[in-house]
């Protein structure tokens, strides 16, 4: 990330030439065909909150692991311990059991009970809400603290993970390399009322149109706006 006196110049380096108000109706377009068509824009049902441990919990949980997995096993731990305090009650091995077949089953029950104890000796049994302090958290990245603090805590944030970073170069709204370049750029170009939604918004439609390999640019809704930056195969 840069330094914040460089940030602007920066900023200017990593924006790509799509303008603001087009990457807004494009969002906009975007959770209209997501939500079926015809329907009142409701951006904000969205990301509904959550409780901030269990956003905690699940994300920790759906590193490598399908999202199928990772609610069941998240449900499965939050039933038995719904606090860092009844978390570390519980055994690391019976952890690794009730998340079992998430990925990396072990190691994630050692984490969880690693930021149960840190919750509960640093932050009163809370979970914080500023950036800084979740990334003190053992396994916690910049994409679980933005999601922990813009889902669990209702704060602006801006979660953005592989699918956010690739849409937004393809749409040629930045031109960046990595995930938290584009985190930095969405922060200074795009408007608030997009921070939270447009995670939840871009997981789903990376997932059905804007795919990795070949996507549907044919039948997607916002191909008249878009540049299509690094895009070769498409259907
Ligand atoms: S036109 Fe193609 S590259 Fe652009 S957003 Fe749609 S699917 Fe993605």
């Amino acid at each position: 990330m840069p330094k914040i006196e460089e940030s602007r110049e920066w900023i200017k380096r990593h924006s790509g030439a799509l303008s603001t108000q087009k990457m807004s109706q494009a969002i906009e377009r975007i959770a209209v065909h997501l939500n079926g068509s015809g329907h009142e824009l409701a951006l904000e049902k969205i990301a509904q909150q959550e409780d901030p441990f269990h956003v905690l919990v699940g994300c920790i949980i759906s590193l490598r692991t399908k999202d199928e997995v990772t609610d069941v096993a998240a449900s499965r731990l939050l039933a038995r311990a719904p606090t860092p305090d009844s978390l570390l009650k519980i055994a690391e091995e019976e952890i690794s059991r009730l998340i079992y077949p998430a990925g990396f089953y072990r190691r994630k029950a050692q984490t969880l009970r690693a930021i149960s104890l840190m919750l509960l000796e640093e932050f009163e049994g809370r979970v914080p809400s500023d950036i800084d302090s979740l990334l003190m958290l053992p396994g916690v990245g910049r994409k679980t603290a933005n999601l922990v603090r813009a889902v669990g805590h209702g704060l602006p944030a801006i979660c953005v993970d592989t699918h956010v970073h690739r849409i937004c170069n393809r749409l040629d709204y930045v031109l960046t390399h990595a995930p938290d370049e584009t985190e930095q750029v969405l922060r200074s170009r795009l408007p608030p009322q997009f921070w939270v939604p447009i995670n939840a918004l871009f997981v789903a439609f990376g997932r059905q149109i804007c795919v990795p390999i070949s996507p549907h640019c044919s039948t997607c809704p916002i191909r008249e706006g878009c540049r299509r930056v690094g895009v070769g195969r498409s259907r």
